[in-house]
């Protein structure tokens, strides 16, 4: 017997899941796409979030309110691409899927943010890139929430 409560070995373990066990698919356009298409991408595939992508690995973000401010500001969104209007690396705020959901939960609430890429790091000639390969945000920790009141 620990001598802990069954409450605080519940909370052990939540405070243990891996962002990896929570991931989603992430929503992935080039950074040629125009803006327009990338719009049309995100009402299909109903996320809030898009990451960017070049020769395969992340170079951004654009979001809901990113998109609003090209059409308000007068953008041609059939002409420019994405890659002008997304927020780019090395501002981009990441996630790996052996990090916790807790400190996932942590950056999205500091950097004020709905969403992270999950990514993987591959070094080049020296250089750090990054492959997407899931997204957490605030809607699957919200999930997780509600799946644990549940245990
Ligand atoms: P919105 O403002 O559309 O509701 P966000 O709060 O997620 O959505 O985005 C706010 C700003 O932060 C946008 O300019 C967006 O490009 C940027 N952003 C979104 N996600 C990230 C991230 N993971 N890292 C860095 N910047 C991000």
């Amino acid at each position: 017997y620990t001598g802990k409560s069954e409450n605080q070995e519940i909370f052990d373990k939540v405070k243990e899941i891996k962002v990896g066990e929570i991931k989603s698919i992430p929503v992935v356009v080039d950074e040629k796409t125009s803006v327009y298409d990338s719009i049309v991408s995100m009402f299909l595939n109903d996320v809030g979030t898009i990451f960017v992508i070049s020769g395969g690995y992340l170079t951004g973000v654009v979001s809901r309110k990113d998109f609003i401010k090209s059409c308000i500001g007068g953008t041609d969104i059939n002409k420019v691409p994405v890659g002008i209007i997304m927020t780019r690396m090395p501002n981009i705020v990441l996630a790996f899927e052996d990090e916790t959901v807790l400190d996932a939960a942590k950056k999205i609430i500091e950097h004020e943010v709905d969403s992270l890429p999950i990514v993987e790091k591959e070094i080049i000639k020296g250089k750090e890139y990054f492959r997407v390969i899931g997204r957490i945000s605030k809607t699957n920790i919200t999930r997780l929430f509600i799946e644990i009141t549940n245990i």
